[in-house]
């Protein structure tokens, strides 16, 4: 076994954490901190949470711990709850193939992997070998069979094992991969590059509801421009937003995608509140704005094609990730408003001011400006129209926006369309 004496600085490891592997240890197991929170600490930088590796079984772990309680997603592993702070538990895992031919698909699957196995098992069946490292407290020993360490060196992300077979087993890491990439400044091989946009996929078979759990961790964790940046590099972007990435073809989307996840990125570094909602909301803009043309041109009243469009776009998301009606309700809310948005006269703009979803609405009125849409300064007025007293705002619902031309053109249109509303912005 090959251990390497460097000291982890302790004072950053969580009290919770060493309290776990200590108790653990006392009552003769072997407990170890593993994966991301070594790789960080190695890297200086200080880990969003703390897994822990033993070969005490789940029953035994939770018999240690009175606050803590077994999760059964694909892995059974403990949750141990320190008032906000989580450690996560795990039973060393053993190989599958061996033991149950049926616990892998066709293509070589993983569909069960909750047989326990022995610490050189546990290290093997990791994803990376920079995710492979134990660290063993008392000894203060980094234990590390695969030169992990090597790797953090050089910054690279390498699979354990053969690349294919492991991306095989589980498509998943293809984005951990990408996610690695963005968030460390790690590179992947060539090799590895070109056979994850082979394979890419894969990510087909993986259920809607994994795959929303990995869209969190790869736009809401602070790095989401580099994140998508990297999916569209290794072309697995597609995979996950089908129609976002068709429709980026043709329209902003993807400049608008950009601009969502810059202002995400800005609002983690500022410790400010994000929402999946009003990501979701620029991820699918276009191909709902697209669906709700296409109703339209087959004579679907707006409204009607609005809320048709909306479901449509949402259905066939849900074949891919799946969204909890905690955010597709709010992403609805700041599609129909942008429609809202542009009906600025009487008791309207204070109604909307009002409305609970009026400053994501408007935000992202500004976000699809940015993105190059021409929306006649509609994102300036409500600008001017927030920060303006009683008597402004009155000359503000007077005051049509956009220039002359665009004024002209407007009238004419309403005019054709025999349309009396006034201030109405065309979508
Ligand atoms: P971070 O928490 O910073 O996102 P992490 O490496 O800790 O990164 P987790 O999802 O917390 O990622 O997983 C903890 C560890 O579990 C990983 O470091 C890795 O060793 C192992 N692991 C996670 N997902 C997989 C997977 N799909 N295949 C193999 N091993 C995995
Ligand atoms: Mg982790």
């Amino acid at each position: 076994m090959k251990d390497d004496a460097t000291p982890l600085p302790l004072d950053h490891i969580s009290v919770n954490a060493l309290k776990v592997v200590k108790r653990l240890t006392e009552h003769g197991f072997e407990a170890y901190l593993v994966g991301g929170c070594v790789r960080d600490l190695l890297l200086g930088r200080s880990p969003k949470d703390f897994d822990v590796a033993t070969d005490a079984h789940p029953e035994e772990v939770r018999d240690i711990f009175r606050n803590s309680r077994s999760i059964g997603r694909r892995f059974r592993i403990v949750h141990i709850r320190f008032g906000r702070e989580i450690v996560e538990v795990a039973t060393f895992r053993g190989p599958h193939k061996e033991i149950d031919e049926d616990s892998h698909s066709v293509g070589g699957m993983i569909l069960d992997d909750n047989v326990y196995g022995t610490f050189e098992d546990d290290v093997f069946r990791r994803d990376f070998t920079m995710n492979a490292l134990y660290y063993n407290i008392d000894s203060n020993e980094i234990l590390d069979l695969v030169n992990g360490q090597d790797d953090i060196k050089a910054k690279r992300i390498r699979l354990i094992g053969p690349p294919d077979s492991r991306y095989r087993e589980d498509p998943v890491r293809m984005l951990r991969a990408t996610r690695f990439k963005a968030k460390l400044g790690f590179t992947i091989d060539e090799e590895s590059g070109s056979l994850i946009r082979e394979i890419g996929y894969l990510l087909q078979d993986i259920p809607p509801a994994r795959i929303f759990e990995e869209v969190l961790k790869l736009f809401m964790s602070g790095y989401g421009v580099a994140t998508f940046e990297a999916m569209l590099e290794y072309e697995l972007f597609g995979w996950l937003f089908p129609a976002t990435r068709r429709s980026m073809d043709s329209t902003p989307a993807e400049k608008l995608i950009h601009l969502a996840l810059t202002s995400t990125d800005n609002r983690i570094a500022n410790d400010k509140p994000v929402t999946l909602a009003f990501l979701f909301a620029a991820l699918l803009w276009y191909p709902f704005v697209e669906d709700k043309k296409r109703l339209e041109e087959g004579g679907v009243t707006h409204v009607e094609a609005s809320h048709e469009a909306s479901a449509n776009v949402i259905a066939n998301q849900q074949l891919f990730t799946s969204i909890p009606r905690r955010f597709s309700g709010p992403m609805r809310d700041i599609w129909n408003l942008q429609f809202r948005l542009p009906t600025r006269h009487g008791r309207k703009p204070e109604i909307l001011l009002s409305h609970k979803r009026f400053r994501a609405a408007y935000d992202f009125l500004l976000l699809r400006e940015d993105s190059g849409e021409n929306l006649d300064g509609l994102g300036k007025w409500w600008t001017d129209y927030q920060e303006a007293d009683e008597a402004t705002r009155d000359k503000l619902k007077h005051q049509p926006t956009g220039n002359k031309k665009n004024r002209k053109r407007r009238r004419r249109r309403r005019a054709n369309k025999n349309e009396t509303n006034t201030n109405t912005y065309p979508l």
